[in-house]
């Protein structure tokens, strides 16, 4: 989502006669999109922001701006905290940015927060796009979830779903401009559609169905879904439409039912795992992937070890793994028995090593097959190949000729626990 912000806010800045920088000492406006998530995200920006300090006291012309969900999250203390800093802004008021910067001759509002009353989608932006056959489709913003560990709900506010013709609209238009490949966005992005008239097929399902009639469209991705809202009807969509994709993304979060209830994550590691498996029955050839928290307030050696079992009866394809991570006003931070850093960090090494255990085995499995392969470019660890994706969303380095945007079938010769590798298959005709 983030990503997808920055995209957008480029795209606004060039529209108001704003060139990229080669590097930040070059630019007259700094713009810092944050992330909160996690603390990680926070001290990186406070780095940042120490050398943004710095450029300013060069050329106090300059402008600095933060936005995002770490400016939200601060918002009563941002100034204070960094008196050079400009402009700053929630994630839910990027499109009034430009004017918060001078578009039109306004001249800057200096240490002026930008949070707009009314929070507004950024789908309706100019967008400065990484690759032209590639994009976002933002279907929602904010969350009614009440995740104890995640700041989320309270930077990006309750759900809002976009209007399914506004949304198919875009699609459609990103279709005629060359895009064969969308990813639908949202923070709960299969609860899409709850808030809407019941009278617009407000069902995630039907969403998927409609952007998979869009012509042009060849690959449909979607994230992040919550388990407790893949419904019937959104599988069977899954299974049913030939432009979306066989890959799941499906945040276990804790594999012991005990702490996924502290969690509040309203599923119990049995439901979580019954729906694994009927996906991954009802989807032939499934890649599921996962995000999962070790060192949970309260978490045992006992729960953990119910996380490692999880692991290895779904056999995740790839897996993001984070140590817990306090956020101030969450209800997690105030829970007792915060685990020691060193048991966290103790666990996230075991954990890491079976995932890429079982995932190295998942993608052996593919070893001899013929997959198809969005092209992306060149390879990053060897410039006479090319890289690109299989529909299942692994990476693939391979040997051969076509452009980005292309798509080709790449024989898969071998596998790690992150990318395969192999020849297209003209080639290997040849
Ligand atoms: N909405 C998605 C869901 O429900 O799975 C997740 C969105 S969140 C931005 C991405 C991931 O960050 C979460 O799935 C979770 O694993 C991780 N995360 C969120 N808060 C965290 C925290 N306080 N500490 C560590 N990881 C966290
Ligand atoms: Fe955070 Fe996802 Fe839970 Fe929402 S559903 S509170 S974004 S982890």
């Amino acid at each position: 989502m983030n990503a997808h912000d920055s995209e957008r806010i480029k795209g606004m800045l060039e529209d108001i006669g704003l060139g990229e920088a080669s590097a930040p000492d070059d630019a007259d406006v700094l713009v810092f999109n944050t992330c909160t998530i996690r603390e990680k995200p926070d001290t990186r920006l406070a780095a940042h922001l120490g050398n943004a300090k710095a450029l300013k006291e060069r050329d106090p012309e300059r402008v600095v701006a933060v936005g995002g969900c770490y400016a939200e999250a601060q918002r009563d203390r941002i100034f204070s905290q960094y008196p050079f800093v400009d402009v700053a802004f929630g994630p839910g008021s990027i499109p009034h940015l430009a004017e918060w910067l001078g578009a039109g001759g306004h001249g800057v509002s200096r240490s002026a927060f930008g949070i707009a009353e009314e929070r507004r989608f950024a789908a309706t932006l100019p967008t400065h796009r990484e690759r032209s056959f590639q994009a976002w489709v933002q279907v929602s913003m904010g969350c009614n979830s009440k995740c104890a560990y995640c700041i989320v709900p309270s930077v990006r506010g309750r759900e809002v779903s976009r209007r399914p013709g506004e949304i198919v609209a875009e699609v459609t238009r990103l279709a005629s401009e060359g895009v064969k490949e969308i990813t639908l966005l949202g923070q709960n992005v299969n609860s899409w559609g709850r808030d809407l008239r019941p009278d617009l097929d407000t069902e995630f399902g039907e969403l998927l169905r409609a952007c998979d009639a869009v012509d042009g469209i060849e690959r449909i991705r979607f994230t992040s879904p919550h388990p407790k809202d893949f419904r019937d009807p959104v599988i069977a969509a899954i299974a049913e439409c030939a432009a979306v994709c066989e890959h799941v993304h499906l945040p276990l979060q804790s594999g012991s039912t005990r702490i996924l209830k502290a969690m509040r994550r309203t599923y119990s590691r049995e439901r979580y795992v019954a729906l694994a498996a009927k996906l991954r029955a009802s989807i032939p050839d499934l890649a599921v992937g996962t995000d999962i928290i070790v060192g949970f307030p309260g978490e045992t050696e006992t729960d953990f070890a119910e996380t490692l079992e999880v692991v290895e009866e779904v056999g995740y394809d790839s897996a993001y793994t984070f140590v817990y991570s306090p956020r101030a006003g969450t209800e997690a931070a105030e829970m007792p028995d915060q685990v020691p850093d060193e048991v966290k960090h103790e666990r996230i090494e075991r954990l890491v090593e079976l995932v890429q255990r079982v995932a190295a085995e998942r993608n052996l499995s593919r070893v001899g097959a013929v997959e198809e392969v969005l092209v992306e470019g060149t390879s990053r660890t060897d410039a006479a190949k090319l890289r690109g994706r299989t529909r299942r969303n692994t990476t693939v380095n391979f040997v051969g000729a076509a452009a980005p945007g292309e798509l080709v079938h790449v024989e898969i010769h071998a596998a790690s626990s992150t990318t395969l590798s192999g020849r297209q298959a003209a080639l290997v005709a040849a």
